[in-house]
């Protein structure tokens, strides 16, 4: 499997580091066109209103929403995640909008209110994952095929799955554990509509 990681600004090499532990081949996407050789595709955490007005001036918001329509894994790690979503509170651009979830931006507070937790996630084995938020956006919405596979102990939405899409407030790739890795090249194709 070759796996694609959105290479447009954000934590992508820490993702491409995490793949190649688990043994696969990934690419730095920087062109649209890249797009028709990968497998499956990673959109990093990073800052979602540069990510979202690079993806426009790079003419990539079509590619990357043909993308996910074709029923390949594709997941949003924290900025990657407020890009997948459909409804976005304080996005001041549009971003690719695919996935049934609603997210609420920077909802943990500012960049010193980064923090961690112990999740159980579900289709997760082995116990809790410690889960690293940093500025992470909270998801406050799933809706039609869209469904939580993780929260916080107040019950607040921080994972969320429909089909081939998958949405994580926090950043697996910074912390070693790679079993979330492994679940998303995992996830098997299909479109959203069929979760
Ligand atoms: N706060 C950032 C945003 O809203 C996301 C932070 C992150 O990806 N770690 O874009």
């Amino acid at each position: 499997m070759v796996v694609g990681v959105l290479a447009l600004q954000g934590d992508f090499r820490e993702h491409r580091e995490m793949l190649a532990g688990l043994g696969h081949n990934s690419v730095e996407i920087r062109k649209a066109g890249q797009l028709d050789e990968v497998d499956a595709l990673i959109i990093p955490g990073g800052e979602s209103t540069t990510i979202a007005r690079l993806i426009i001036s790079n003419g990539f918001q079509q590619p990357l929403r043909d993308f996910c329509a074709t029923g390949k894994p594709v997941w949003g790690t924290c900025a990657g995640a407020i890009l997948l979503a459909k409804q976005v509170d304080d996005l001041d651009r549009p971003g690719i909008e695919v996935m049934d979830i609603s997210v609420s931006r920077n909802a943990f507070g500012r960049q010193v209110d980064s923090f961690e937790a112990n999740l159980d996630i579900h289709g997760v084995e082995g116990g809790p994952f410690r889960a690293v938020f940093i500025r992470a956006p909270i998801i406050t919405g799933v809706a039609n095929g869209a469904t939580a596979i993780a929260t916080l102990e107040d019950g607040t939405v921080v994972a969320a799955r429909q089909g081939n899409l998958l949405a994580t407030s926090f950043h697996p790739e910074i912390t070693g554990d790679e079993r979330m890795h492994r679940y998303f090249t995992s996830m098997r194709n299909g479109r959203s509509t069929d979760a």
